[in-house]
C-alpha cells in the first residue's frame, strides 16, 4: 500500500513504546494510524543489537509493576502482548544488589515491601524506623498520582507540598546513617537523580521494582514488535526508515498541521500528529515559528538528564553465571551519591550498575553483560559532526574509537576489583556512548531520560501532551515520567485528547 495515498486520522512521529501504545490504542479505538520511524529497527529504547549471537539490550535492563494486578502487567494486558512476552521474574531476595568500595558485604534490595524492609532492618536493626517510614513515604507519594494507580480521577498539582519535596533531603531525613542513606540512592541512575531530583519521581521509579522486577528473555525488543503485531491487527500500520524531516500547513486551518515530509521525500498527511520525539526536536521539526515565543524558549532551555556510556562484553561460553540480579558498585566517597553526573573525568568511573541479559541459550549461564556509568555528552563533543547508524551509516574518527578503547579498559579495571577473571572470559567487547544515544534516539545530547526534573521548580519541567499547534500532541519520556512503566501511562494521556479517558481506564482495569 502506498502510504502517500491516505489521508490518516492520526500520523505518529517516532515508534517508542510511547508511540506504539498510542498507536495501539488509536487503532483499537478505530483510528486510521501510521507510526513513522527513521530506524531500521522500531522501538527506540527498546532496540536491542546482537554480538557473536549474544542479544544485548540498549535501553531496558528490567521491568518493574508487572505481577498480576500491577500496573504494567494491567497496561501489558490491555496492550494484548503480556501473554506472549518472554519474561524472568527476578531474585526475589534482592533484584537489585548494592556494593561499596571493597567492602565485603553486598546489600540487597528485597522484592515486596515486606521482603524490602526485612532484609534492610537485617543489616541495620537500629533504623527500623527509618526504613519503614521511607517505604511508607514511597508509597504515600505514588498515591498521589491517580493515573500511576490507573485510576481517573483529576488532580491540581498546582501549589502541591509533595511536587517540591526533593529526594535527597527526604532520604537525608530519615535517618544519620550515612551507608543507610548511600543504599536508599543507590540505584538513581534509574532515573539520573541529581541533588535536585523531586522525590516523586524517585519514589514512582523505586516502588515499581519493589512491587516487581522482570527481565525481558532476549530482549525488550520483543515489546516493541508484540505492540506492532497487535497495531497490525487493528488495521495500524508501522513504517520503518521513514524519518520526519519537516511539516507543512497547506490546510483551511493554517494554524493545523497538514502534513509531514519524509527524509526521502514522501509526504504523508493526517488529521492529527503524535509526536514521540523529544519536545527540541518536535520543535525543530514542526516550525519554531508554529510555537509560542515564551513556550520555545522554556523547552529549549530545559535541561536534559545526564547520558551514559556502556560497555557490552561477550563472555565465552559457560564462564560467568547469569545474574538473576542487577548490581550497583560505587567506588567514590559514599557522600557523593547524588553526585555521580558531577565526576571528576580523572577518578571515572566512579560507580557502574551491571546486569547479565537473560537468554534462552545461556540458561544458568551469562552470554554476556552490560556495563552502565554515567557520562556527560560534553565528553564526546569533539566528534558531534560524526553520524552514526544501521540507516544512516557514517564513519567515526579514529580519535573516538581510541576514547572508546580508554573507557572500555578503565570500565575493565574497576569491574576486574569484583571480577577479577573478566577480561580472560571476555571474548570482545562493544561500547555505547552519548553519541550512539543520539544518534539512534534522535535527541540533541544522547540524554537517558530526556527533560531533568527539579524540586526547585517542577512545573518548568511539567510538559503538557497538547501544543499551541491545535492538531499536535505530545507523548512519550518526557511527559509525565520516564521508563516502560512511565512511557506507557504517558500514552494514556496523550491518547485521552482522541478516546474516551474513563472508557480507556475502565476497560484496562475490566481486564483483570
Ligand atoms: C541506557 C538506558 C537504560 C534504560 N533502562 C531502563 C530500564 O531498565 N527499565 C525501564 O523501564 N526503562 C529504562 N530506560 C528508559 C526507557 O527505555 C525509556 O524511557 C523509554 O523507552 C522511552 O520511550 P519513548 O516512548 O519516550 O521513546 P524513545 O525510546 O525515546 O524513542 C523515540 C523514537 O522516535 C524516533 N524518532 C526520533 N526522531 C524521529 C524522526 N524525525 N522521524 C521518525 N522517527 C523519529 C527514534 O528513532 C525512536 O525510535 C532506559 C533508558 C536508557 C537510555
Amino acid at each position: 500500500m502506498d502510504i502517500t495515498e491516505t489521508e490518516y486520522d492520526v500520523v505518529i512521529v517516532g515508534s517508542g513504546l510511547g508511540g506504539l501504545a498510542c498507536a495501539y490504542i488509536l487503532a483499537k479505538a478505530g483510528k486510521k494510524v501510521i507510526c513513522l520511524e527513521k530506524n531500521h529497527q522500531i522501538g527506540g529504547n527498546l532496540q536491542v543489537f546482537s554480538r557473536e549471537k549474544t542479544v544485548f539490550d540498549t535501553g531496558v535492563h528490567y521491568l518493574g509493576g508487572l505481577d498480576k494486578g500491577q500496573n504494567l502487567y494491567k497496561l501489558f494486558r490491555y496492550f494484548g502482548i503480556y501473554d506472549d512476552l518472554k519474561l524472568i521474574r527476578m531474585d526475589e531476595e534482592g533484584f537489585d544488589r548494592l556494593h561499596f568500595h571493597d567492602e565485603e558485604k553486598t546489600y540487597k534490595y528485597g522484592m515486596g515491601y515486606e521482603k524490602f524492609i526485612e532484609n534492610l532492618v537485617a543489616d541495620f536493626p537500629e533504623e527500623r524506623a527509618a526504613i519503614e517510614k521511607y517505604c511508607e513515604l514511597i508509597q504515600l507519594f505514588c498515591s498521589k498520582f491517580p493515573l500511576y494507580n490507573l485510576i481517573d480521577k483529576d488532580v491540581d498539582y498546582m501549589g502541591d507540598e509533595f511536587l517540591v519535596t526533593n529526594a535527597k533531603e527526604t532520604i537525608d531525613g530519615l535517618t544519620d546513617n550515612q551507608r543507610l542513606r548511600d543504599i536508599l540512592a543507590a540505584t538513581n541512575m534509574l532515573y539520573a537523580g541529581t541533588p535536585k531530583t523531586p522525590f516523586y519521581v524517585h519514589a514512582l521509579v523505586i516502588n515499581s521494582y519493589i512491587q516487581s522486577s522482570y527481565r525481558c528473555i532476549d530482549g525488550g525488543s520483543q515489546i516493541a514488535i508484540l505492540m506492532q503485531r497487535r497495531i497490525r491487527k487493528f488495521g495500524g500500520e508501522v513504517v520503518r526508515r521513514a524519518k520526519v524531516v519537516s511539516a507543512n500547513y497547506e490546510g483551511d486551518d493554517p494554524r493545523k498541521v497538514s502534513s509531514v515530509n519524509l527524509e526521502d521525500g514522501r509526504v504523508i498527511k493526517g488529521k492529527a500528529y503524535i509526536s514521540n520525539m523529544h519536545p527540541q526536536q518536535t520543535i525543530e521539526i514542526f516550525g519554531e515559528e508554529k510555537f509560542r515565543k515564551a513556550y520555545v524558549n522554556r523547552i529549549m532551555s530545559l535541561k536534559n538528564t545526564s547520558s551514559s556510556f556502556t560497555l557490552h562484553l561477550v563472555f565465552k561460553p559457560e564462564t560467568f553465571k547469569y545474574l538473576n540480579y542487577n548490581l550497583y558498585q560505587y567506588n567514590d566517597d559514599s557522600n557523593a551519591m547524588w553526585d555521580f553526573q558531577d565526576y571528576d573525568k580523572a577518578g571515572w568511573p566512579q560507580g557502574y550498575m551491571l546486569s547479565t541479559p537473560a537468554s534462552t541459550r545461556g540458561g544458568e549461564w551469562a552470554d554476556g553483560a552490560s556495563i552502565m556509568c554515567y557520562m556527560r555528552p560534553e565528553e564526546v563533543e569533539e566528534w558531534t559532526d560524526s553520524f552514526n547508524t544501521v540507516t544512516t551509516p557514517g564513519e567515526r574518527p579514529q580519535g573516538y574509537e581510541d576514547f572508546k578503547k580508554v573507557c572500555a579498559e578503565k570500565i575493565l579495571d574497576v569491574v576486574s576489583k569484583q571480577f577479577p577473571n573478566i577480561r580472560d572470559i571476555t571474548t570482545s567487547y562493544y561500547c555505547s556512548t552519548p553519541l550512539t544515544f543520539r544518534d539512534y534516539i534522535g535527541t540533541s545530547d544522547g540524554n537517558l531520560y530526556g527533560v531533568e526534573k527539579n524540586s526547585d521548580d517542577p512545573l518548568k519541567t511539567f510538559i503538557n501532551p497538547k501544543t499551541r499547534i491545535p492538531n499536535l500532541i505530545l507523548t512519550g519520556a518526557n511527559i509525565n515520567l520516564h521508563g516502560i512503566l512511565g512511557v506507557a501511562i504517558s500514552s494514556l494521556v496523550s491518547s485521552f485528547e482522541f478516546v474516551d479517558r474513563k472508557e480507556l481506564l475502565k476497560e484496562i482495569n475490566e481486564l483483570d
